[in-house]
Formats: structure tokens, sequence, C-alpha cells
């Protein structure tokens, strides 16, 4: 609180803050951008005068991390003033709430501010809470929250969201202006208080009613479909639907609109996807309105996949994808036909998809979206299941969702950035615990991609990973169960793999005619046989998606120019620089490209400042001099490499090549 005093934020506009803090942290209560606040109070103005303002919620604020900015103080007056018309666009309505705002800096405020304005109380907290949920989305819903209820709270009939639902939660307040809160059908719960304290307490008390209230009587299960004796692992399958539910933007260019998937199986998700009313349970639609912009209107169903026979399911799967476009688009049509102003069709993919046997997948175009989606499915799951339980579930209309849909201010909601060119994609990295490898993730992520960083050493992994907000994972190239249980883990964790960067590498010495077998051996089995076993779980995975791929192979310069003494690295660098070739000419029809990075003389792992120090001695060079002995003069730094990785990541139209990075060494220069 104290902390907040002095930037200016007053006692009630603190409170409130830390009131939807505590609202936003509970995710029975609210999700994801859901749910809303407001306190009346005064603020002064530039020249000292006390204006009586709002401090409502801005839209794009998350209510678990709000800050005073995200509550941006709105003149309340005007706004007040505005009930006096019959109607008011959704354009205007934004033009003047913004026209009001104290700090013109500020977000938008909340779709539902002229609600919070027009209702005289000082504390209002809205929330879309599971238990009220599941206790109105249902046709006699209006009844039971009345039963519940009694004159606590009034009852206000399923509006969309904006001035007319302001106006008819005014008239309802109004009407008992004694009441705690507002319950609205098939949408949430708003409670009142003179203090944030009241306003929280009061939210709390009626949802635990109508949580009480779910618990009473006989409760039934779905009863669930019969599956198939074994199933195929989530992993198997994931790949095979994110390769379906992408669409191709150019097949010449070989790019793709992919989608990131979150695999969720608890128990209630499994009991969910097994019931044999599924089809018509998860088709009837939204838990809350503003739901629908994450999860589309109805979810994706595809049948349980038999362990062992994944074609099948891929052929069944494709048709019910194709049958999910034709549903999108017809509903597109149907109302855009009836709408004053003509939309613009929205990608007809799902956003959830529901297996028997294995769960639900959240899908989105980043990680972050996708568990979005996963998040907020879950929700639906909890209040359907929780409805059917003691009655049926019924969420609005098909119109009713359409219309919230392509709301233009709830579009607004999910912004319009444009991607960055790796956007959508998983990489791979290993040996990402490495200077060069981090930095190869690094480079990768920043250009949009969600990355997996693979390296012996956990820690390294996870430190690298969490310095760039990837999954850092042990794995041991050099062992295949190794590298196919970190394979699994990227797909169980974004649902594919798109780009590996096969990068780990060690270096080992001796002349070569007397070198012992176990140290060249233990080189091949790491600087060779790691690749392959690298390459052959993406490939699998890349296959299966049918999306293309990009294979990357760190090689060196002792592939192509060989050192004195350095056979037992450069031996099998040349085998992989072979392995890279090979990949190209066996997986081009498959749209993956191959391709290598030739890196010298990098301060890393393998050329350690020590060995800078030495080597720059014997040569009677300075380390600058010794760094920067090529024909450019330039010292090369792990930075440069991870450039190069990525440059033929984003080639499109390059294979079996590569790519070198050392400043000019035209004794390995490739010929
Ligand atoms: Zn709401």
């Amino acid at each position: 609180m104290k902390k907040y005093a002095g930037a200016g934020v007053n006692e009630d506009w603190a409170l409130r803050t830390y009131t939807t803090r505590l609202l936003g942290g509970e995710p029975r209560l609210v999700q994801h951008g859901g749910g809303n606040t407001s306190v009346k109070t005064t603020v002064k103005d530039q020249v000292g005068d006390s204006v009586e303002v709002l401090c409502v919620k801005g839209s794009g604020w998350d209510m678990a991390v709000i800050e005073p900015p995200g509550v941006p103080a709105v003149r309340l007056v005007p706004l007040i003033k505005l009930a006096k018309l019959k109607a008011l666009s959704d354009e205007d309505m934004v033009n003047i709430q913004r026209g009001n705002l104290i700090d013109s800096n500020s977000p938008n405020p909340s779709v539902e501010t002229l609600l919070h304005a027009f209702i005289p109380e000082k504390f209002i907290d809205h929330t879309h809470a599971n238990a009220v949920l599941a206790l109105v989305d249902r046709p006699d819903g209006e009844t039971l929250a009345r039963e519940v209820y009694g004159k606590r709270v009034s009852v206000v009939p399923y509006i969309m969201p904006g001035f007319a639902l302001a106006k008819a939660c005014k008239q309802a307040f109004e009407e008992n202006p004694k009441v705690e809160g507002l319950v609205l059908h098939k949408h949430g719960i708003f409670s009142f208080g003179r203090t944030a304290r009241e306003a929280y307490d009061r939210m709390i008390a009626l949802v635990t009613l109508a949580e009480e209230r779910l618990a009473e009587g006989k409760r039934s299960k779905p009863v669930p479909v019969k599956l198939p004796k074994k199933l195929a692992a989530p992993t198997e399958i994931a790949p095979v639907l994110r390769g379906l539910v992408s669409t191709p933007i150019d097949k010449n260019e070989g790019r793709w609109t992919r989608f990131i998937l979150e695999h969720r199986s608890g128990p209630r998700v499994l009991d969910y996807v097994n019931g044999g009313d599924l089809a018509r349970y998860s088709r009837a639609g939204v838990a809350t309105p503003d739901h629908v912009i994450r999860t589309k209107p109805w979810p994706l169903i595809v049948p349980a996949p038999e362990a062992g026979r994944l074609d099948a399911f891929a052929a069944e799967a494709r048709k019910a994808v194709e049958k999910y476009q034709a549903d999108y688009r017809a509903y597109f049509e149907r109302h855009n036909a009836r709408a004053i102003l003509k939309k613009k069709q929205l990608d007809p993919m799902p956003r959830v998809i529901l297996v028997p046997g294995l769960g639900m997948f959240g899908l989105g175009a980043t990680a972050k979206d996708a568990r979005i989606a996963a998040d907020i499915a879950e929700t639906c799951i909890s209040v359907v299941s929780d409805a059917e339980s003691t009655g049926r579930f019924e969420s609005i209309s098909e119109a009713e969702i359409f219309d919230m849909e392509y709301w233009s201010l709830e579009q607004a909601k999910l912004g319009k950035s444009a991607e960055k060119p790796l956007a959508r994609q998983v990489a791979v990295v290993t040996g990402a615990g490495g200077v060069i490898g981090a930095a190869i993730a690094s480079a990768l992520k920043r250009e949009g991609a969600e990355v997996v960083l693979l390296d012996l050493n956990a820690d390294a992994a996870r430190a690298a990973a969490k310095k760039i907000g990837g999954l850092g994972l042990e794995c041991d190239v050099t062992s295949r169960a190794s590298v196919d249980k970190a394979f699994d883990a990227a797909v169980g964790t974004y649902g594919g793999v798109d780009i590996v960067a096969s990068n780990a590498g060690a270096a080992w010495q001796g002349r070569i005619g007397e070198v012992d077998d176990a140290t060249l051996r233990k080189s091949f089995e790491l600087n060779f046989f790691a690749h392959q076993s690298v390459a052959q779980a993406a490939v699998r995975v890349m296959r299966a998606q049918a999306t293309g791929g990009a294979l990357l192979f760190n090689v060196s310069k002792q592939a192509v120019n060989p050192g004195p003494n350095f056979g037992p690295y450069g031996l099998p660098k040349a085998a992989t620089l072979a392995l890279m070739r090979q990949y190209a000419v066996d997986y081009g029809q498959d749209g993956i490209t191959s391709n290598a990075v030739n890196a010298d003389r990098i301060r890393s792992g393998l050329l350690t400042d020590e060995m800078v120090k030495s080597r720059s001695k014997a040569r009677g060079l300075s380390e600058r001099d010794y760094m920067a002995g090529n024909l450019l003069g330039r010292e090369v730094r792990a930075e440069d490499v991870a450039e190069a990785f990525l440059s033929l990541a984003l080639a499109r139209k390059t294979t079996g090549a590569v790519l070198t990075v050392d400043g000019g060494n035209i004794a390995a220069a490739m010929r």
C-alpha cells in the first residue's frame, strides 16, 4: 500500500488494486483477462481541483498481477450522464470512455465500464466464478439463482456486454438497491461494497452459496464410452494433430501457419472426454461469453487413437478437421448474413481438441496462448460437468456466441502485433548449456520460436532456458533412449518439433596413427552418432506433422580442413557433414531442409580462455590478434554462429549447404 502512495495513488485506488489481485489469484473465480473491478473515488487534476472518478480495470490487464496503471481513472460524471441515452454504439462508448481518462496513456477501460459507472456503489467486483456459471448456465438458471440467493442479489437475463447490459443492470439495481450484487444469466456475478473488503467478502460468500448448492443432491458422472484396449500415447498423436491443423501460407515457399499444442489429462478432463454424450455437451457452447475468443464456439473431437494404428487415426482425424472447418465456415456465413456491418472470417481452426481416452489439447499461436486455451477449456469442462451432474448445461445461443466472437471490442483483446518469422514453431537445440548452443537457442527464441534446450548438464540446460523463457532438459545425446525421451518431452510440452539445431560436440585429440580406438570411438559417438540419433528423432516427428522442417548441424572446419592431431575430432565431423547431405537427399521430398554451419575459433567450451591464452602466446600474438587471425581480421563470436543457424532455419529454399562463419579462412573454404 505504501509503495503506491508516492505514485499519486490514493487509498481507495490502492485497496482496489489489492483486492483485485486477491480475486485474480483464484482461478475458480477469474481467468486470463476475464472479470473486472472498480472503485468510485476522487483524484486531483492538474490545477488541484478534486475530480470524481471511476477507477476501473483496463482492458488487457490480468487481475492476478494488476498494478494501479491497470485500473485507469475515468471522469465519472460524464459516464453517468450516458444512462439517459436510449442507445449508444460501441465505438461511441469506447470514444467517450477514452476521452474522459485522467491519463491519456491509460489502457482502454473495461468493456463493462458503464455497468460499473451506472451502479452507485463504491466498490464493485465482477467475476465469472465457476460455481456461479455451473448454476446459471442452464435453461432454468435464473430460477435457480433466485432460489439460492433470494433477495441478496438481483438476477439479470442474458444481454451481450456493452451499453444495453449496463442499462439493464442499472434498472435491476434500482428495483432493489439493498442487493449485495447481481447475477447475470449465462455470464457471471457482480458484488458491491462500501469498502474493498465488503465487496470481496460478499463475492466469496455468494460464490460459496453456489458451491454449496452444487454439492447438494444426487450427482451423476457421465457414462463412459468403450475405449480401445491399448491407446496410443499423447506424444504419438500430437504431431499428427498439429500437422492437420496447420495451414500452408504458401506451399512453394514452404511456409505454414502452425499451432503450439498443450496437452491436459487430469481426472475431470478424462471423465469429460470419455463421456458417451460428449458430442452433445461439448458442443453446447461456452461457459461465459468472452471465452469464445480463446476457445472458438466449440471444440474439435477426434476418435480415441488405438496403439499401433496411427494411420487409421490420422485418416479419421483428417476428416474431423475438414468437417470442423466446413462447420465453422457455415456458422460464419449463417450469422454474417444478418450482420449489419459485415465481418471478416477468422481462421476456421479449432483452439481445443478433445481426444477420448487421452484428454484434451489447447491450441495457440504461442505456448502462452495454448496454455490460456487449455486453462479456459478446463474451466468450461468443470462448469459443464458440474451443471450436467445435477441438471443440463445450456449456454447462450449460437447467434449470441457469434456476436461475441466477432464483437470488435472482444477481438481487440487479442492484440494484433505482426508475428515474428519463427512464430508458431518449436526448436530443439542440443548442447544448449554451452556458449554457442545457448546463443543459438536465444536467436531462435528472439525470432519467435518456442525453444527446448538440451544439455548433458541438467542445471546448465535449465539455467540457459530460464534466461530466455524456454524448456530446459537433461539429455545425453549419445544415448538414443535419452534423445527419444527428450523429443517426447518437447512434443509433450509444445505438440511437435520444427527446427533442430544438433550442436552438441566435444574435441578429442591425438595423432591418428597412434590414437587409441577408445578415444576415436568416443568421439564418433558424440560427434557423429549423436547427430544421427537427434536427426532421426527429429525426422520422425517432422514427418508425422507433414509440414516440413529444418535440420541444422554444427560441423567444424576440421571436417574440410584437418588440423594436425585433430583427427579424432575432424573425422566424425566429416562424417556428420556427409550425414547432413544424406538427410538433404532423403528428406527433401518431405520439405525438410538439412544444412550445416562451419564455425571456427569461437571462445566456448571447445576453445576456453586458457587455451586462447596459451595458443596466442605460443604464436607470439596478442589474444585479440590470435582470435581475429582470419581474412577479415575480425573475431567471430558465439552470437555470429547463432545468426548463421538462424538464417539457415529461415532459408526454405536451401538444403545440403554449409554456411561458414570463420571470418575467412581460404584453406577451410568449401569446394
Ligand atoms: Zn463478464
